[in-house]
């Protein structure tokens, strides 16, 4: 029967083999037909609108529908047999998967060989596999070489519960590991560009390395993985499976692939977490081979190519994932921590962050919510840009009041008895702030209303400092977490809408009359204060009451606001009132006005929430 596109179908085929991929069936079908393998994907289609370079390396990745039409038609296939040999349908379970499958849609080919964690253009395998699994039709043209074997993260058989071959079993020398492996089974280049390629021997044996020897062979790992590795091998491919929700498996994926970037920049803090010595063993070997031949930062985050050590590093760092704290499990990842007190290159953690930012809202909010706090310079708009607001805090900004109560520094601030209690209580509503709505902590101080008159906030930066030197950031970044908790656990004040109603307010001066008919006699020896300037000041200090503001930043009243000597003198007079109602026990007069202006503040707040 002639195809509409001119090509015939086969007269013989084969049935995919389960989880087989795309090259893996060309290589076995071209091996039953006694043709070579790239004149197999000329006969069915694959490198009609092309070069070399992307049949090589993209055949198993993803084809067009017309490429798939066509390939089912002349194999005999069912369109969707084709398309599940490719990596099309991990794309939405696997980011890296999406990530070249979307390359090679755009006609990136070559791009798609930059993911570090899915094997372009070498993949492991499990030689029990390859070898067949005893049926006639195994025997003849070998077991198959699995889709998922390109992906990193499968680091062992869960039929024959071996680790995973990387190596062509003729490389005996297993320390040069490091060199780029290629066992993995491209279509070889047309014979007569290269003779001596792997196809003659394809065409005679099961499938075979470069070098010719079988693949198939007793496997070359002299451990095998044991329960807890099997057991993170089914969770990944349960994860992987089609059907299940999508959603988790990307967000496990894409932090899972972070977190291990990160565990390998800060591998030696980390080793004696949740893995075998052998393992971490094997880790430690391929970093230190990263270190000696290639520095480039970028390669040092991609997944190892040897199953043993990825499965090291997947062990801790699936581990590490699954802490009930995963920001406590985080803090010795922390760049922050390695910066100061390690000789980590600041580099590593800048180029990890940016990876992170890029990645950040594929994660879940746990992941994000434990790395934006534990990264101090992560969420930023670009290279000494503005903080990205944090997710899943719960507290919004206008939340938090100006100046933090007295008993919630008492309580949590204590250890920084370096820092006057003032600063202490200031910088952390700015640095709350900054954590719920993202910028600079100036600007975080801004819309606090706290006015440094354009000068920078050199208190949060002496706070930092401090922090950094006394190696107590993780201590601080607690200490909001345990406020922020206190503030949800309370009642839900808008103290920016309090703010922004009393930004020119006064006590009206009836009111101020009915509050003073109600006092004793002043009694002080003192020069008395005007009524009116009295007023004034009383008036701040109902201003802090509502607003939990602090003193220094009371708006000045904007009728005396651009007089300097009315303004100083407003200054100074507050300043005496509120000494004096601080002093309120010992005070007739301040004694009773307190709790009048107490009262008052309360109901203001009260109109100003109810509005
Ligand atoms: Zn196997």
């Amino acid at each position: 029967m002639a195809m509409s596109s001119g090509r015939r179908p086969f007269g013989l085929s084969l049935d995919p083999l389960k989880g087989e991929s795309l090259t893996g069936f060309v290589l076995r079908l071209a091996h039953r037909l006694h043709i070579s393998p790239h004149e197999l994907a000329r006969l069915t289609g694959l490198t009609e609108q092309d070069r070399l370079g992307r049949a090589r390396a993209s055949l198993s990745t993803r084809l067009t529908p017309a490429e798939i039409k066509n390939f089912a038609a002349t194999t005999r296939l069912d369109p969707r047999e084709v398309r599940a040999m490719t990596l099309e349908p991990l794309a939405s379970r696997y980011p890296p998967a999406a990530r070249s499958v979307a390359n090679v849609r755009a006609g990136k080919v070559y791009s798609m060989h930059t993911d570090g964690w899915l094997f372009a253009t070498t993949a492991r395998y499990c030689p029990r596999c390859l070898a067949g699994d005893g049926s006639d039709i195994q025997n003849a043209h070998g077991g198959p070489w699995q889709i998922l074997w390109r992906l990193p993260v499968v680091f062992a058989c869960p039929l024959h519960e071996v680790f995973l071959e990387h190596l062509c079993p003729s490389a005996t020398n297993r320390s040069t590991s490091a060199a780029e492996p290629n066992c993995f089974p491209v279509l070889p280049p047309p014979e007569s560009t290269l003779p001596t390629a792997g196809l003659p021997r394809i065409r005679t044996s099961r499938p075979v390395g470069p070098a010719g020897a079988p693949l198939a062979h007793d496997p070359l790992h002299h451990h095998r993985p044991g329960p807890a590795l099997l057991a993170l091998q089914h969770k990944i491919l349960r994860l992987l499976r089609p059907g299940g929700p999508k959603q988790p498996a990307q967000q496990y994926f894409t932090e899972l692939i972070l977190l291990a970037g990160l565990v390998m920049i800060c591998w030696p803090r980390v080793q004696p977490v949740g893995t075998t010595r052998q393992l971490a063993e094997a880790v430690a070997q391929h970093l230190a081979i990263h270190e000696g031949t290639d520095s480039r930062p970028y390669r040092s985050t991609g997944a190892p190519v040897d199953a043993f050590a990825c499965a090291g590093l997947l062990q801790v760092t699936d581990r590490l994932l699954a802490a009930d704290d995963l920001r406590e499990a985080l803090s010795a990842l922390a760049p922050e921590e390695n910066r100061t007190r390690s000789g980590i290159p600041p580099t590593r953690h800048l180029i990890w962050d940016k990876n992170f930012k890029k990645h950040r809202s594929a994660c879940s909010e746990r992941f994000q919510h434990a790395a934006d706090t534990i990264v101090p310079t992560f969420r930023r708009t670009g290279k000494g840009g503005l903080r990205l607001p944090s997710t899943g805090a719960g507290l919004r900004p206008e939340h938090i009041p100006a100046f933090l109560p007295q008993a919630l520094a008492e309580h949590h601030l204590n250890f920084l008895s370096a820092i006057a209690p003032k600063m202490r209580r200031r910088s952390a509503s700015v640095f709350l702030v900054r954590r719920a709505r993202g910028g600079s902590l100036d600007e975080a101080a801004q819309f606090l209303g706290i006015n440094p008159q354009g000068k920078r906030n050199g208190y949060t930066q002496l706070l930092n400092c401090h922090l950094r030197a006394s190696g107590t950031a993780r201590d601080f970044e607690q200490a909001l977490d345990a406020i922020t908790a206190e503030l949800l656990a309370g009642p839900v004040i808008d103290y920016q809408r309090r703010r922004e109603a009393l930004a020119t307010w006064t006590l009206e001066p009836e009111s101020w009359q009915h509050l003073l008919a109600r006092l004793p006699v002043l009694t002080s020896h003192r020069k008395p204060i005007s009524d009116d300037r009295r007023r004034l000041a009383v008036s701040s200090y109902i201003w802090t009451r509502v607003t939990e503001g602090e003193p220094d930043f009371a708006p000045c009243p904007p009728h005396i606001a651009f007089d300097p000597a009315l303004r100083a003198a407003w200054t100074r007079e507050r300043h005496n009132v509120f000494h004096w109602l601080r002093k309120a026990d010992h005070q007739p007069y301040y004694g009773a006005l307190k709790p009048l202006l107490e009262d008052h503040a309360r109901l203001l707040a009260k109109v100003i929430d109810r509005r």
